[in-house]
């Protein structure tokens, strides 16, 4: 198969920004149940939801501001542009975050989609809004991720090919028994299989 688009998710996939999802939601005292933090709080009380919020938007800012990029991140963005597959950066994280990341890290993306653009993942919008402001079918199209979220959303809009990439298994256990994906380590692990696609 060709693939005409390349749908990057951000956190733990390009950047390192050690989010501890974890860590968060026992500091609000929320539960982890597989879905996004701010779905989760939509439903608690305000004070517990301005104490989530402002949390998340810490930890957030904080890994945008300190974040790594992952090894292989710049060699892979070069092997895409020259095969001429455009990228969409699709993220759950704020459109301040992700400027801040593109910012910092000399990054370029054909599209960019943040939770300021739509529905998080798992719904399928942001992935849609990207495949079509790209003007690709989903069948052509490649997401990479490390979540559970990035899947189902990539499913949710009939993108057939996804690679996640060292998802734990506290995420992994969310992912419905029979959807296919590709699962790797590490992000250089996951070039080897894009350029395979390539070939
Ligand atoms: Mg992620």
């Amino acid at each position: 198969m060709t693939i005409k688009a390349a749908l990057f998710d951000m956190d733990g996939t390009i950047v390192d920004s050690q989010i501890d999802w974890l860590g968060l939601r026992e500091e609000i005292a929320i539960p982890w149940d597989g879905r996004p933090i701010l779905a989760q709080l939509a439903e608690v009380n305000e004070a517990t939801r301005a104490r989530g919020l402002a949390a998340l938007h810490r930890v957030e800012a904080h890994g945008a501001e300190t974040g790594e990029l992952i090894d292989g991140a710049m060699e892979l963005f070069g092997l895409l542009r020259e095969s001429d597959v455009p990228c969409a950066l699709v993220t759950n994280n704020s459109r301040d975050s992700a400027q801040k990341v593109l910012t910092r890290h000399g990054l370029r993306f054909d599209v960019v989609l943040t939770r300021d653009d739509g529905a998080v993942k798992p719904a399928p919008d942001l992935f849609l809004e990207a495949l079509r402001r790209l003007d690709v079918e989903a069948h052509e199209a490649l997401v990479v991720g490390d979540a559970h979220l990035d899947l189902i959303g990539a499913e949710a809009a009939g993108i057939p090919n996804t690679i996640l990439i060292g998802t734990p298994d506290w995420m992994r256990v969310h992912i419905p028994p029979d959807m296919e994906y590709t699962s790797v380590e590490t992000l250089r692990e996951a070039m080897g299989h894009i350029r395979e696609l390539l070939a």
